[in-house]
């Protein structure tokens, strides 16, 4: 794996979709520190689907190899991406020295990489290199994300999804189907893998956080920055006006979170969800409550820890492997009166999955940590659709007739294959599942490996 990063050549342009990093990996390996395989300066020009790491991570880089192109995205991508951009220079940079080698890019790389940003919003066709034309639709994944249809001159096209998003999110709206491409890549995250449905995951996230509260402990969320911790705090707003918990401090305790919920109180109006829209009106921000507090400086953040009886604190890395919530699990896990809750995927091998797992110890910022906190792991909450989702997805875009193939792609190779043949069984289409590094020829009524 090495973060999504595709190739689209018509028959004058060429355009690159997505070039990320994936996340948790080995930063210095070869696939992510080598050479991209195709000539980078031939590039017209790039298209990202949204702000993940998994999908930008690479993005300086590409251009210190010497991409000179525009980078097109929608207008909450841009703040978005320009964020963890920016943050990730940082933990890069820690990562290398750690081990000795040179970052994989530095802030001068980043500066340029910013200056080469256009926004292009939903709707709008574009020519944005010779005879190829991009059109971008709505995935509901995250606050701007979105699908990229890419035609050529002679009307072929072709459709990636990016990520696809949970949907019906709290937030963003539905993702729109694309029917008007002959081929689609499309996104198998979750292709083999089911998720509670939304009011069954909220009534299980304030059950959880009442028994935490009877407790009388501390109350740990270790959450991703870019839209988990906002469809948390807009969860924790929504119990707490209704009265369902009692009211307790809140602490924000993530700076890449707090500026991310900045972007997302920026866009509100015109990305979210109509209803959520109205709410807006009504309630000013939706991500805001009385007794929240957002920790930005290390000053504020030392405080947390003299407020005494129960409190939350969310803060990052989601998967405890970093960040300031190691401070906190280590301060606090020892204790039993506390809870931790998982709400992320936590990959194999991060201090989040081995707790998942029962362990009597971590190793969190070069120390082991006993733990005798409850830790409590909650399902559903992710941005990505699941096995139905996607199959929604390809069924809704292949009742336009015009859909011919759908490759699955950006999953574990057993989720793909496991979409791929659901695509075909239940909705009768080609579907493909590409090697990393292959090259395939669309045409109107053909795919033909290259
Ligand atoms: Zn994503």
């Amino acid at each position: 794996m090495t973060g999504s990063n595709f190739l689209i050549e018509g028959k004058h342009g060429k355009i690159l979709v997505d070039c990320g990093i994936e996340q948790g990996a080995d930063f210095v390996e070869e696939h992510i520190y080598g050479a991209f395989h195709y000539d980078v300066k031939s590039v017209d020009a790039l298209v990202l689907t949204h702000a993940h790491l998994d999908h930008v991570g690479r993005l300086p880089k590409l251009v210190r190899d010497g991409f000179n192109g525009k980078i097109y995205m929608t207008p909450p991508t841009k703040d978005l991406a320009e964020l963890i951009i920016l943050d990730s220079v940082g933990i890069l940079g820690e990562e290398a020295r750690r081990r000795g080698v040179a970052p994989l890019y530095e802030v001068q790389d980043v500066e340029k990489t910013f200056t080469q940003i256009e926004t292009l919003d939903y709707h709008v066709e574009k020519e944005i290199a010779p005879g190829l034309s991009v059109y971008l639709r709505n995935t509901g994944h995250i606050l701007g994300s979105a699908s990229v249809r890419i035609k050529d001159e002679d009307g072929t096209a072709v459709a990636l999804t990016g990520d696809i998003g949970n949907s019906p999110s709290p937030l963003l709206p539905d993702w729109e189907s694309v029917t008007d491409a002959d081929a689609i890549v499309m996104e198998s995250v979750y292709g083999d893998r089911l998720h509670p449905p939304h009011t069954e995951r909220v009534a299980t996230l304030r059950d959880t956080l009442k028994r935490a509260i009877a407790r009388g402990g501390t109350i740990l969320i270790p959450a991703f920055s870019l839209e988990r911790t906002q469809l948390m705090l807009y969860e924790l707003s929504n119990f707490f006006s209704a009265k369902e918990l009692p009211e307790i401090p809140v602490f924000l305790d993530s700076p890449l979170a707090i500026h991310v919920t900045k972007v997302y109180e920026k866009w509100d109006s015109t990305y979210f969800k109509k209803d959520v829209g109205d709410e807006i009106k009504k309630e000013g921000s939706i991500f805001e409550f009385p007794f929240l507090k957002q920790t930005l400086s290390r000053n504020d953040s030392e405080d947390i820890e003299g407020v005494k009886g129960p409190k939350i604190i969310i803060a990052g890395a989601g998967m405890s492997h970093g960040g300031r919530i190691g401070k906190w699990e280590a301060r606090y896990l020892p204790d039993p009166s506390t809870t931790l809750i998982i709400v992320g995927y936590q990959a194999p091998g991060s201090p989040g999955r081995r707790m998942i797992e029962g362990a009597s110890s971590v190793r969190l910022n070069g120390a082991e940590v006993k733990i005798k906190a409850k830790v409590e792991n909650l399902h559903g909450w992710s941005a990505h659709a699941d096995r139905d989702g996607l199959l929604a997805f390809a069924e809704a875009s292949l009742a336009g007739k015009r859909v011919k193939t759908i490759f699955t792609a950006i999953g574990e190779p057993s989720a793909e294959r496991f979409l791929a043949q659901r695509i075909h069984d239940y909705l009768g289409a080609t579907a493909i599942v590409p090697d990393l590094g292959q090259s395939w020829e669309i045409k109107k009524d053909s795919v033909n490996k290259m």
